[in-house]
């Protein structure tokens, strides 16, 4: 048994200060692999203290050093790749090779982002007899979701290392061994005391004590609506900034003229990692002649996706995160079906064979109207939902039907209409034809997909407040 109850505070792993034990579930297995603490109002404020007595030497550190040492944290995290491989396959239920190549690589390849913008990101520059500086915010929050843990600490922690801010991570207490083993990793690259600091906890406790604290100047949260909504109304008094990245509910429009292979790809995107990806395309829009053909596809693509135990190597899905998710998928496919969606592929219970662990069957509906809940609600499991559009201004209609705005996906082959349509639909990404966007890429949405940018320049920039000098030039 893992036995982590301490957290990191000023260059120190130290215990908390009242005992709160919390189990850390294996969603495969169902056991408790783990304990780790919950803190409470004393942690939160020794580590926002320790946070707020290292920023101003941090801040002025050279660039160079600060550089220096995220490229140390580079080697270290490469060097135990398979302990953090193991930590994410643990908590959250990553198949081994998902957790090795997909969710390890997140870290890595944001971090490298991050040092690419930075070679071209200006600090100061002029604007007319006016010097412009970008000055790190100060310190921050970072509250991080379970489904793409190191994903989303690198992408908060990286820019915000480079540009001079401190920092307190509350990971999530669901799939906290990651971010446990990130800290000793900090530690390790040698990172002044009180520059980071993890403290463990839940939403009601730390979560929200950092939010409100007078001490933090900015909140970064991923997570879902419902907490960056929670989030926002109690950093309200102390008006800090709070930068949300939050759920979605992707529409993936398919053209009469889209390449062969874009419904089975829409599919296997949608499946990846359980279904537990915000920006995943769960609503599949299909132009009606092509519909029939698209959801026999589909229907082929769930049913050839496997599911399999996170220890063995493979292609596989794995669980989904928790009994309460389960539950909650199933609930959702419950619905589906009682509101009269068709259901041609997977549906309620566990794969055949399975009785343990949090295994959900992929599962695909056809016939969904915009009126039905699995159109309409993250379902954050592996099922999709099809519907069929008549024309181009339907499609984007349908696709701009909802109350998020994270990543919609286009396919068709004419490159007119592929642009024209991404033009038109309301969100933050828009992935075409399945090519990935570039390195350094914003990521982030509109509408309740939240406010912020992650990734590259954007995600130098979130961390900075501009400040505007008159009368000493910049020559
Ligand atoms: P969650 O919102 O329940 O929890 C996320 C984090 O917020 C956890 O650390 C949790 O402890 C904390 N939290 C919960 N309530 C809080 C409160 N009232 N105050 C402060 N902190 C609070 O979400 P989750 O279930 O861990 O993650 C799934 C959600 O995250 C999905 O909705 C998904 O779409 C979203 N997500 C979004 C992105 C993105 O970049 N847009 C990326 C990944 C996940």
């Amino acid at each position: 048994m893992i036995e982590k109850r301490q957290f990191y505070i000023n260059g120190q792993w130290v215990n908390p200060v009242a005992a709160n034990d919390l189990n850390v579930i294996d969603p495969a297995t169902e056991e408790v692999c783990a304990v780790i603490s919950l803190g409470d109002q004393a942690d939160t404020d020794a580590a926002v203290a320790a946070a707020r007595a290292a920023f101003p030497a941090w801040a002025e550190t050279p660039l160079e050093e600060r550089v220096s040492l995220v490229k140390k944290l580079r080697d270290i995290y490469t060097a135990r790749r398979e302990d953090m491989a193991e930590a994410m396959r643990l908590e959250m239920g990553a198949p081994k090779d998902l957790a090795t190549n997909n969710q390890w690589g997140a870290g890595v390849w944001h971090l490298d982002g991050f040092l690419q913008a930075l070679e071209s990101f200006e600090f100061e520059y002029a604007m007319g007899a006016d010097r412009m500086r970008k000055e790190p915010i100060g310190v921050c929050a970072m509250i991080t979701p379970w489904n793409w843990p190191m994903n989303q600490v690198f992408l908060k922690a990286i820019p915000a290392l480079l540009v001079g801010c401190t920092m307190v991570l509350k990971p999530s207490e669901i799939a906290p061994l990651s971010s446990i083993l990130f800290a000793e990793m900090m530690d390790e690259a040698g990172f002044p005391a009180g520059v980071f600091n993890m403290v463990n906890g839940d939403g009601v406790g730390v979560g929200s004590q950092l939010s409100a604290h007078p001490g933090v100047d900015m909140v970064s949260f991923t997570g879902s609506t419902r907490a960056g909504i929670a989030i926002s109304k109690a950093a309200a008094d102390t008006l800090k900034r709070v930068s949300l990245e939050l759920g979605g509910k992707g529409a993936n429009i398919i053209f009469a003229d889209a390449d062969e292979k874009a419904v089975k790809r829409g599919v296997i995107h949608c499946m990846q990692n359980s279904g537990q990806s915000c920006n995943a395309p769960t609503r599949m829009m299909v132009e009606s002649g092509r519909y029939a053909d698209a959801v026999e596809q589909a229907k082929a693509a769930a049913e050839a996706t496997q599911v399999g135990a996170t220890t063995e190597a493979g292609r596989h899905i794995g669980p989904v995160v928790s009994e309460l998710q389960f539950n909650k998928i199933q609930g959702l496919i419950e619905t589906g079906i009682k509101e009269g969606a068709t259901l041609v592929a997977g549906g309620l219970g566990r794969p055949e064979g399975v009785n343990k662990g949090y295994y959900v069957r992929p599962t695909v509906f056809a016939d969904v109207t915009p009126e039905m809940t699995i159109y309409r609600e993250e379902i954050f499991g592996p099922v999709l939902a099809i519907s069929p559009f008549e024309d181009e201004a339907q499609a984007v209609q349908m696709a701009n039907d909802t109350v998020y705005g994270l990543t919609n996906y286009i396919q068709t082959q004419d490159d007119e209409k592929r642009l024209r349509v991404a033009r038109q639909v309301r969100s933050g990404m828009v992935e075409t034809n399945g090519i990935s966007r570039v390195n350094g890429s914003p990521f982030g949405g509109y509408g309740q997909s939240g406010n912020g940018r992650e990734g590259g320049t954007w995600g130098l920039e979130e961390f900075c407040e501009t400040k505007a000098i008159s009368g000493v030039p910049l020559n």
